[in-house]
């Protein structure tokens, strides 16, 4: 009776020790973690995933942001962007899968912003010499000329081929919303394999796959747009995509003394002067939100706030608006998990005014 006992008991310790040890194994495996840099898209991506299927997960990664950039890029030769916008108008193009839907999406967000986004912009980018890097001020007439070629809803996607035609010079560029789509594509490559907790910081612009390891949710710094080495707070967030357009990102100082930056209105072929400096959009979509960065800086904040109030169902955002003058402004879905630091002067958007 009694060895009956002893030998029950051994069994349940061996039992739990078993368990005991497979649980901390796979706490272990979980706290793995393998990073990744690289240089792509004229920025520096810094990938970081946890578990055990992380490293090969990273590996596919750098392979997939090659391969976007290879059909993207606006410079890369032989690239899908540069094939279309070196065809005759009219020609039908055909480009891969990624390319046809990334530019149907852009098209279709055009139209939702009434054409604050518009991927047609390239030739008035190149004016102002954003390409190249070889800044200069384009002169009224120029600009009005280029402008007459401006209009994403002159693009002709034909779905059944995936071909693509322009007309006569126009231009395309997806700088808006190429690293939002690649951190969709990252996203969805980590968790095929099995990955459950990444942050993949691609330039500045940040999307997360679930929490942290241990559960909790990851912290991102907003960054300070009038001093870049500094925060104005943090937030909290899990399996989102943060992401930030900014005047102060890139920009010249014209013979003049002025900043013209690289975020231009197609209204006007000019910088856009919002009275913004910065705009920070959280959501699911990290190609959405990489898109109404742009288009809610270039609307200013009155037309952004009444864009923000209009959303419901999928594809909801929250957003963080940094005025000229310094003021923060901010959607009240976002109270709860933003940490402002105490020099800023932050007011809260409601849904209902
Ligand atoms: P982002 O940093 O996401 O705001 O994207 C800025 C980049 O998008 C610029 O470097 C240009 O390549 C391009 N761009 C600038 N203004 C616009 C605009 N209004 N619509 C679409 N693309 C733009
Ligand atoms: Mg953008």
């Amino acid at each position: 009776m009694r060895r009956g006992k002893i030998r029950f008991f051994s069994v349940i310790a061996v039992l739990s020790a078993g368990v005991l040890l497979t649980v901390l194994f796979q706490r272990r495996q979980e706290q793995i973690v393998y990073t990744k840099e690289l240089f792509a898209m004229d920025t520096f991506f810094s990938l970081k995933a946890y578990g055990p299927a992380a490293e090969r997960g990273l590996e596919d990664c750098a392979r997939r942001v090659r391969e976007l950039e290879g059909m993207l890029s606006v410079t890369a030769q032989d690239s899908d962007l540069r094939r279309i916008n070196d065809s005759s108008p009219g020609e039908a193009v055909s480009v891969q899968e990624d390319t046809f839907l990334l530019l149907e999406e852009a098209v279709a967000l055009g139209r939702e912003t009434d054409g604050a986004l518009d991927i047609t912009l390239y030739p008035v980018l190149k004016a102002w010499g954003f390409t190249a890097k070889e800044y200069r001020i384009p002169g009224e007439e120029e600009l009005s000329a280029l402008l007459e070629c401006v209009d994403y809803r002159e693009l002709v996607l034909d779905k059944a081929s995936l071909a693509v035609s322009v007309r006569e010079g126009t231009e395309l560029d997806l700088g808006a919303v190429a690293k939002g789509y690649t951190g969709d594509c990252l996203k969805e490559l980590l968790r095929e394999q099995g990955v459950t907790s990444a942050m993949l910081d691609l330039g500045g612009n940040i999307q997360v796959l679930g929490a942290k390891p241990d559960g909790s949710p990851w912290r991102i710094a907003v960054k300070n747009p009038f001093d870049g080495s500094e925060a104005i707070g943090v937030l909290e967030v899990t399996d989102k995509a943060v992401i930030t357009s900014g005047s102060y990102e890139r920009y010249f100082v014209g013979e003049d003394g002025r900043r013209y930056w690289h975020i231009l209105d197609p209204e006007s072929g000019r910088p856009a002067q919002s009275g913004l400096v910065s705009v920070t959009v959280v959501g699911e979509s990290g190609t959405r939100c990489d898109a109404l960065s742009t288009a809610l800086f270039v609307m200013g904040k009155e037309r952004a706030v009444e864009f923000w109030r209009q959303q419901s169902g999928p594809g909801t955002f929250e957003m963080i608006l940094v005025t000229e003058d310094g003021e923060v402004y901010l959607t009240e879905g976002l109270e709860s998990c933003f940490a402002c630091g105490e020099d800023w002067n932050t007011e809260r958007i409601c849904r209902v005014q």
